[in-house]
Formats: structure tokens, C-alpha cells, sequence
């Protein structure tokens, strides 16, 4: 591979590359497109609890949504997962970690559902909006009653005629106020049975009995809305369902992958991006009579948070490289997500002491950062949850 670079950041890194000179330039591209779009807006958008929809639209215009949507829907054209992380990257760069979320989330994790699953019609149907940004996308797995224990689910989907009955409830759902199409996982088999009755349908904006609940308040990615659904006897056309009844566990288990390893990658990014604005913070502040990046502790600090982000990069690249040959397995998502999301919150908790009582300050961006990381080793499944994946697959 040649012309590749190393990651984005003054801390550099030791890996030896994945990012070829295109994905350089979408990098430049899309950070100036947060330093114009994004930035200027998040102390608003954090005030508000969620992100303005205009922006999606804008990202649609510069091709930042939608990078693997074929082209004859307006979309990128490219399965090259690289350009999702560069994003992520620059998200995490520019400490907008609430305020990228929505679109991490549409980008990384709801899209290749519709790319993978849908008919030619529903293709036809929701891909150029998907590109557009003018259809923002969510998914609906977890219920007040469950979450980790997805099998659980109580929210049941029934045939009648040409149409399916949508009853039940979600809790958490990211994008869950701004979003335009919900991939809603259902029983539509025997609510008793498990893995074989669930189902993806797909629950429209405007729907009868589709209701959303409070945009639930939270410690940290204050930006993101994140809400309650309601369904209430919500008739879901069948030409709705995602790909065929009964599979929507093997096609999670699938993509949740490929979520995992975005958890993952935005955790690596968010510390290094903290570790940049530490180096900087610790050069300037004085105490003693000395910069505090003098001490030894500080040092020794630095150290260990530069080792730890350097050292995860080269395996989060490797997953990125599998994932774009299609070969990156559960358990290799769950542990890019393990370490690098607990990596995240430890690096980050680390950096924070050594800016003393400023770091607490809600306006440096070393505090968002650290309330902000905190859901990362939760969502997607949790830390204990990728222990029992990587587990079962050495065990089996
Ligand atoms: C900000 C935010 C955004 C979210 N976005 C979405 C979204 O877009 N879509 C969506 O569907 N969900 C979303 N979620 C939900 C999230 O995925 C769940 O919260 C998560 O999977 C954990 O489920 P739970 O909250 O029900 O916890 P529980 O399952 O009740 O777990 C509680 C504790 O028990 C532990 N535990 C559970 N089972 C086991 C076990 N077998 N072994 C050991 N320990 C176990 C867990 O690890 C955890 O520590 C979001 C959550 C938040 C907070």
C-alpha cells in the first residue's frame, strides 16, 4: 500500500498505515466540514439534547453519508470501511463526540442493513434518502424490560393480511427523535421462542400508533437524542420487513461486528485525541514555577496513555482491513470494542487529572470527553457481554 499515513493526531501513532492519499483528502474534506457545520453548533445542539437535521442533509450534499450506498442511489459507491474511520476519527478530533454520534450511528451501523437486506423496491424506496441525509435511520433492539438479553424481546410484529401489527416498546434508542426509519426488531414468530421468532421491520415517521416517548435525559453525549418508542398497534406494511422473517438474529449477530468495531475505533480515536489536547494543556500550565509537563508524573502518565492508544491502533486497523475483505469474525468486533472502549474511559479519566480542576469545567473539551466516553463500554453490548462473545469463541 503506498502513500499511507498514520493516524490523525499529534500524538501520532505506530502503526504502519492504513489510509491511502484518497482518505486523506475525504479527511481534509470532512474536517473542514466539522469545523464549518459541526463545531460552531454543538454548544447549541447540547443544550437542545439533539442535533439539527439540516446537518445531515449538508453531509448528504459533501458525500459524507451514505459511503456505501451504490451510486445509482446517490451514495459513495465504496465498501471501504477506512472512510467511515476517518470520520470517526475527525468526530472524535473535534470533540463533537454527542454531536457525530447520529451520524456515526446512521453511517456505521443502519446502513449496511438497507444495503445488505433490502429488496429492489425498498432500495428504490429509501437508499437515496439514506445518501441524502433527508431519511435519518435508527435501530430498535433494546426494551425497557431488556437490552443485553436480546432475545428477550417482547415487542411483537403480527400478519394480518398484508401487514404486520407492531406492539410493544424500545428504550434508548439513538436517533430515536430525529430518525425517519427505525429498524425495529420483533417477535413475529412465538413470543415464547427466541432467536427464530425475531424479525427486522422497518417502522416509518408518521405511522399510526407509532409514538416517541421523552428524548431521555442524559450524564454525557448531550447532543445525541436518545428516546423511548411506543408502538400501539402500529400497521407496518409487509414490503416493510428487512430481509426474511425469522433471521433478524443471524443478521445482527452479523452486523453488530461491524458496529462493535466502530465503538471500538471511535474509543482509540477519542483517547488519542484527548492525549493531543493534554501534551498541549501540560506544556502551558504552570505550578511550582514549572510547566507541568516537567513532573515526573506527568511524564510517566503521558507515557502510558501514548503506549496503550499506540499499541491497540495496529489491531483496530487489522479488524478495519477484515472487515473491508469481509472476514472480521464476532469475537475480533467484540474485542476492539472491549479494549478500545475501555481503553477510552481510562486514557481520557488519566488525561482529565492532569488538567486539575479545569478538567471538570464543563466547557473544556477534555470534560465532555470524559462524560461522553462513559456509554461506550455499555452500548452495543456491553463490556461483560463481549467477554461472554470472545469467551464462547475460544471455548467452542
Ligand atoms: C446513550 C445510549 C444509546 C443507546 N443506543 C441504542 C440504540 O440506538 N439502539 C438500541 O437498541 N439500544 C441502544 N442502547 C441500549 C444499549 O445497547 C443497552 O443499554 C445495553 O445493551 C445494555 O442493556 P441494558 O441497559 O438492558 O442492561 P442490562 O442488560 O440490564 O445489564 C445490566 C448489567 O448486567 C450485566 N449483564 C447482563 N447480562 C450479563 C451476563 N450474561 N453476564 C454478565 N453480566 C451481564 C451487564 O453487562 C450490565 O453490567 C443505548 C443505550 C444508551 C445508554
Amino acid at each position: 500500500m503506498s502513500n499511507s499515513t498514520i493516524h490523525a493526531g499529534t500524538s501520532g501513532g505506530s502503526s504502519a498505515g492504513i489510509y491511502d492519499d484518497e482518505h486523506e483528502l475525504f479527511r481534509d474534506s470532512f474536517r473542514s466540514f466539522v469545523e464549518a457545520e459541526m463545531s460552531p453548533h454543538v454548544e447549541q445542539w447540547e443544550r437542545d439534547g439533539i442535533m439539527d437535521r439540516g446537518v445531515y442533509v449538508e453531509a448528504g450534499k459533501h458525500g459524507f453519508l451514505g459511503m456505501a450506498v451504490p451510486e445509482q442511489y446517490g451514495g459513495g459507491g465504496t465498501g471501504d470501511f477506512r472512510f467511515n474511520a476517518v470520520l470517526n476519527e475527525e468526530v472524535a478530533r473535534a470533540g463533537i463526540g454527542g454531536g457525530g454520534l447520529g451520524m456515526m450511528l446512521h453511517n456505521d451501523i443502519t446502513t449496511p442493513y438497507f444495503i445488505e437486506y433490502c429488496t429492489d423496491e425498498q432500495r428504490d424506496r429509501w437508499l437515496p434518502g439514506i445518501a441524502s441525509g433527508e431519511l435519518i435511520t435508527a435501530i430498535a433492539m433494546t426494551e425497557p424490560g431488556t437490552g443485553s438479553d436480546l432475545q428477550s424481546i417482547a415487542t411483537t410484529a403480527v400478519r394480518d393480511g398484508d401487514e404486520y401489527v407492531v406492539n410493544g416498546a424500545k428504550t434508548f434508542i439513538t436517533n430515536g427523535i430525529n430518525s425517519d426509519l427505525v429498524i425495529t426488531v420483533c417477535k413475529t414468530g412465538d413470543p415464547k421462542q427466541g432467536a427464530s421468532s425475531m424479525s427486522l421491520l422497518v417502522v416509518e415517521r408518521g405511522m399510526n400508533g407509532f409514538e416517541r416517548g421523552r428524548n431521555l435525559d442524559k450524564i454525557g453525549q448531550h447532543s445525541a437524542d436518545t428516546a423511548e418508542l411506543f408502538f400501539d398497534d402500529v400497521r407496518v406494511p409487509a414490503t416493510n420487513l428487512l430481509g426474511e422473517e425469522g433471521r433478524a438474529f443471524e443478521y445482527l449477530s452479523f452486523n453488530l461486528a461491524q458496529e462493535r468495531l466502530a465503538i471500538g475505533l471511535y474509543g482509540v480515536a477519542a483517547a488519542r485525541a484527548a492525549l493531543d489536547w493534554t501534551v498541549e494543556y501540560v506544556k502551558e500550565r504552570t505550578a511550582f514555577g514549572k510547566p507541568i509537563a516537567s513532573f515526573q508524573n506527568t511524564k510517566f502518565e503521558l507515557a502510558d496513555i501514548a503506549t496503550e492508544i499506540d499499541v491497540t491502533q495496529p489491531f483496530i486497523d487489522r479488524c478495519v482491513m477484515q472487515l473491508n475483505a469481509g472476514e472480521l469474525s464476532a469475537a475480533d468486533g467484540a474485542k476492539a470494542k472491549l479494549w478500545g472502549s475501555e481503553l477510552q474511559k481510562r486514557c481520557i479519566d488519566r488525561c482529565l487529572q492532569l488538567f486539575g480542576g479545569y478538567g471538570y469545567m464543563a466547557e473544556y473539551q477534555i470534560a465532555r470527553a470524559y462524560v461522553d466516553a462513559r456509554i461506550g463500554t455499555i452500548y452495543g453490548g456491553t463490556s461483560e457481554i463481549m467477554k461472554t462473545i470472545i469467551s464462547k469463541d475460544l471455548l467452542s
